[in-house]
């Protein structure tokens, strides 16, 4: 089964302004234009998300929120949900990044609830996981993502969970520098790639998006990009400059 390559840039709590937004949208607009084979997606904050969309209508790059609430409306203040995003705009969210496990204390089972909001509002959900130095270093690496995956998914049934794509984010390797090895990487992703088949079925794990996320850079993304399992990237900081995430762009594009 050939499955596509997705490029997805998080923008994290970067620019500060709406004018670097619209800068960074206007250099994405034409560095990626020329780009037809590969998915792409850009998550801005959410202030930036009605100004994303309208750069960038009528190109192919998708916008997502960068986190989502688990509840749809109410009293949940400095939320926002499902269905904002989907009315601003937005195909994607990133759910449990480990920024948001770290900081915010976002549990698996937090990640689950954003997860099924998400799929009943039509969003692409981007659920993260991966371990922390310690626990690679312990040798527990494997448990932990088998955990993460299978929690995040928990009661979520084969009928609905096509638009799901897990990212492999290795904590010691983002905004480290640090990368996971191509076959560091490559036989996490086939070991997650398993145990969605142990959870689903083979069909639904083929067909699965598997990103990896990192410290993805233009002069690493094509060896991490072609690895078998390896199906798109997420990227933090190499997606703040339109020149390198248009390589990593490229580099997905090389493959397919
Ligand atoms: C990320 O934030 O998801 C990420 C992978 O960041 P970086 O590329 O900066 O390591």
């Amino acid at each position: 089964m050939s499955r596509t390559k997705l490029i997805a840039g998080n923008w994290k709590l970067n620019p500060v302004d709406d004018k670097g937004a619209l800068e960074l949208l206007r250099q994405l607009r034409t560095r990626l234009a020329p780009f037809t084979k590969a998915g792409i997606a850009v998550m801005p904050p959410f202030t930036m998300l009605h100004l994303a969309v309208d750069i960038l209508k009528d190109t192919r790059i998708a916008v997502g929120g960068q986190n989502l609430s688990g509840e749809e409306s109410g009293a949940f203040t400095g939320e926002v949900s499902a269905p904002m995003l989907k009315s601003a705009g937005c195909e994607y969210v990133i759910i449990g990044h480990s920024e948001r496990r770290q900081f915010f204390n976002e549990t698996d089972q937090g990640v689950n609830r954003k997860i099924m909001a998400a799929l009943k509002h039509a969003l692409n959900p981007i659920v993260c996981v991966g371990e922390t130095l310690e626990q690679r270093e312990a040798g527990q690496e494997e448990s932990v993502v088998r955990e993460q995956v299978v929690q995040a998914l928990s009661e979520i049934k084969t009928t609905e969970i096509h638009p799901v794509i897990i990212a492999y984010e290795p904590v010691w390797a983002i905004g480290t520098g640090r990368t996971a090895s191509p076959t560091q990487a490559q036989a996490m992703h086939l070991f997650i790639r398993r145990s969605v088949e142990e959870l689903y079925d083979a069909q639904i794990a083929q067909a699965m998006l598997i990103l990896y996320g990192g410290s993805v850079k233009p002069d690493n993304a094509r060896e991490l990009l072609s690895q078998k399992d390896i199906d798109g990237a997420l990227v933090g900081g190499a997606c703040l400059k339109a020149d390198s995430f248009a390589e990593i762009v490229a580099a997905g594009e090389s493959i397919l």
